[in-house]
């Protein structure tokens, strides 16, 4: 019988502490790109470049023209647990630096090949200090303005399972962006360049309005939509913007939160600012703000998550209610309605002017009236209520024309064959009872705009006129695209448009896929998107608009299992959005051609969401209801 002998107990290498550490704080580029950042800023720089190579993978380089460090205390700089912000446990809790850890640097030097050469004001020249692997080189003098750069070559070589967990570069570019964007979002007065392979994608000036930094990274859309709020309850302030209910996101990556100029995400803060937008924005649908918190230190403890993205407040009660009420006294106070109609759009099927957003100057304490200029090349905000008031845009003459930036009107109808015209392709596909003589062209009556009844041998049939549509659209769009000739329409001027980060890689990765759709995109620079092609069955809808309900898709964990649930999603949109909806009415060739396609289609009943697309009320029980039998 053998005893097992425990293991002795053995203090930790501190290499190998590092690299726990490191697991803990660097998770991927855009870590590190993070940690420099809050670094740079702590050392008062105004000036900060992040280069990359790769999207980082290969190389990140961080310069800033900040306080720099003495060259007595560069060794320590990149000693774990070393830091020039607190020394005392007290100070943990009133600590006005992102820092105070002292361990991201030690951390990034263990697991890449780093390099920091930096220089004070009062130093004739710089030092530069070399780290492979967490193993110093001796340190050098070197010729260097004042400041420090960082650059981290090589994250995770010497940690082989994480460098495999490493995406694409596109992938980890869109991540950097994303961190990127907090800190630069944080600091307004800070000018901020980023490059990627010797391509810069954000040149950001210095700049001290926050609207002005704001609208250079997310465009027209938003800063258009921007609504000032602030609320000061004792010494906790709430400032910045909320932004017009109209523009809304699929999930809350655009609420921007600051915390004492630190980006935090906080649920119940989520929660409220849903609250605050209760009836205004549709279910499922997401606020966007950008918004500043000020209290004073002891009020909050940041150290409860080793990102700090997560903090706990002392009174969040409190927090929650504040910002509820600033936002709610904010709508009430201001031209709701206005925004009230355009979160639901009218059913009006005259082509009325749709409301547009109203453009406001966000930094001006009113907002500018209603009739103020209209913008003219504003590509990023909807056209008109395009998706959802188009009573006709299948018709030649839709309220959409005079705006029509295409090469010609494309009818959503024309693809699909009438009985008119039928093309002698689509008889190689027998409708159901071709034994039968054609079927008989019986026209229905539309009620509600959003029914149509007509008769059946079995007896009435009430159909959901966007149900049927989108499945005819959708057989038509499926049949396509596996026979590989979708149509697509070219625009004639690619249009840009802009998305987070994230959002811009992840359409980017995908975009021979989408091509197959017909959506073909292309990177513009930085986290905008080119479209130069999108299917032809959605000519009046909005480009921008529609990468967006792509991006959904794309971002949506259940379509990541399996490509072609990918496809499939992505044609169900397309499908919704290119349909009549309920509510347009129709005129009674739109009506005929319906009925004509429900014969022919595949699974006509029902949607491709599954909800039925009609209900059949037969002869027999009508007959019994009325006592006739
Ligand atoms: P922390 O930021 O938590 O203190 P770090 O490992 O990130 O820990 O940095 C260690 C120390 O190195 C900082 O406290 C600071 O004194 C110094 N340091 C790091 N980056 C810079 C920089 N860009 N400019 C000036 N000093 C820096
Ligand atoms: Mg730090």
């Amino acid at each position: 019988m053998t005893t097992r002998q425990a293991n002795p107990i053995r203090q930790l290498s501190t290499s190998l502490i590092n690299k726990i550490a490191a697991g803990e704080v660097i998770e991927r580029p855009a870590s590190v790109v993070k940690e420099l950042l809050e670094n740079s800023v702590d050392a008062g720089a105004t000036q900060i470049e992040v280069a990359l190579e790769q999207g980082g993978t290969e190389l990140i380089r961080v310069t800033d023209n900040g306080q720099g460090i003495p060259q007595d205390q560069l060794e320590l700089a990149v000693t774990s647990h070393a830091t020039s912000k607190i020394s005392e446990a007290d100070d943990l809790f009133q600590v006005g630096t992102f820092g105070f850890r002292g361990e991201a640097l030690a951390s990034i030097a263990e697991v890449s090949q780093m390099l920091l050469r930096s220089r004070t004001a009062d130093q004739p020249s710089g030092f530069e200090l070399r780290i492979n692997g967490g193993h110093h080189e001796p340190m050098e003098p070197v010729g260097a303005p004042v400041g420090t750069t960082i650059e981290v070559r090589q994250l995770f070589y010497n940690t082989p399972v994480r460098r495999k967990f490493l995406r694409t570069p596109q992938t980890e570019k869109g991540h950097i962006g994303e961190a990127f964007t907090r800190v630069a979002l944080a600091y307004p007065q800070v000018a901020m360049t980023l490059i990627n392979n010797g391509k810069t994608l954000q040149q950001l000036p210095a700049t001290p309005s926050w609207s002005e930094r704001i609208s250079a990274f997310f465009g027209p859309e938003i800063a258009d939509g921007l609504i000032p709020v602030s609320s000061q309850n004792g010494e906790v302030t709430i400032s910045g913007f909320v932004v017009d209910p109209s523009v809304t996101r699929s999930n809350n990556q655009m609420q921007y939160l600051f915390l004492n100029n630190r980006y935090i995400r906080d649920r119940s803060l989520q929660h409220a600012l849903r609250e605050s937008y209760r009836g205004l924005i549709m279910t499922g649908r997401f606020p966007i703000c950008f918004l500043r918190l000020n209290m004073p230190f002891e009020l909050v403890d940041v150290n409860v998550h080793p990102a700090k993205l997560e903090v706990r407040f002392q009174n969040s009660g409190q927090l929650y209610s504040q910002l509820l009420s600033v936002v709610r006294n904010k709508f009430l106070t201001t031209d709701l309605t206005a925004r009230a109609q355009l979160s639901q759009p009218s059913v009006a099927t005259a082509p009325a002017p749709a409301p547009q957003a109203v453009p406001r100057n966000p930094d001006a304490q009113h907002q500018i009236p209603f009739a103020s200029q209209q913008p003219t090349t504003d590509w990023t905000a909807p056209p008109p209520a395009s998706s959802q008031v188009r009573p006709h845009d299948f018709a030649a003459t839709g309220p959409g024309d005079s705006r029509r930036r295409y090469e010609m009107p494309v009818d959503p109808w024309s693809p699909l064959p009438t009985t008119a015209s039928t093309p002698p392709e689509s008889k190689a596909k027998p409708p159901a009872n071709a034994a039968s003589p054609p079927p008989q062209r019986s026209t229905a009556l539309q009620v509600h705009n959003t029914y149509l009844i007509t008769e059946s041998d079995e007896g009435m049939v009430v159909i959901d006129q966007h149900a049927l549509h989108e499945r005819i659209i959708y057989e038509q769009l499926r049949e396509k695209v596996l026979a590989g000739k979708l149509e697509c329409q070219r625009l004639l001027v690619p249009e840009p448009v802009t998305l987070p980060p994230a959002d811009a890689a992840a359409v980017l990765e995908q975009s021979e896929l989408l091509e197959r759709m017909g959506i073909v995109v292309e990177s513009f620079g930085g986290d905008t998107v080119l479209v130069s092609a999108y299917p032809a069955m959605l000519a009046n809808h909005n480009p921008a608009e529609m990468l967006r309900g792509v991006v959904e898709k794309l971002k949506s964990p259940s379509t990541h299992v399996d490509r072609r649930d990918l496809v499939d999603e992505l044609l169900h949109m397309i499908s919704c959005k290119a349909a009549v909806k309920a509510g347009d009415q129709l005129t009674p060739e739109e009506i005929t051609a319906l009925l004509e396609h429900r014969e022919l289609c595949q699974d006509a009943h029902h949607c491709p969401h599954g909800r039925p697309t009609a209900l059949v009320f037969s002869r027999q029980e009508l007959d019994r209801r009325f006592k006739r039998i």
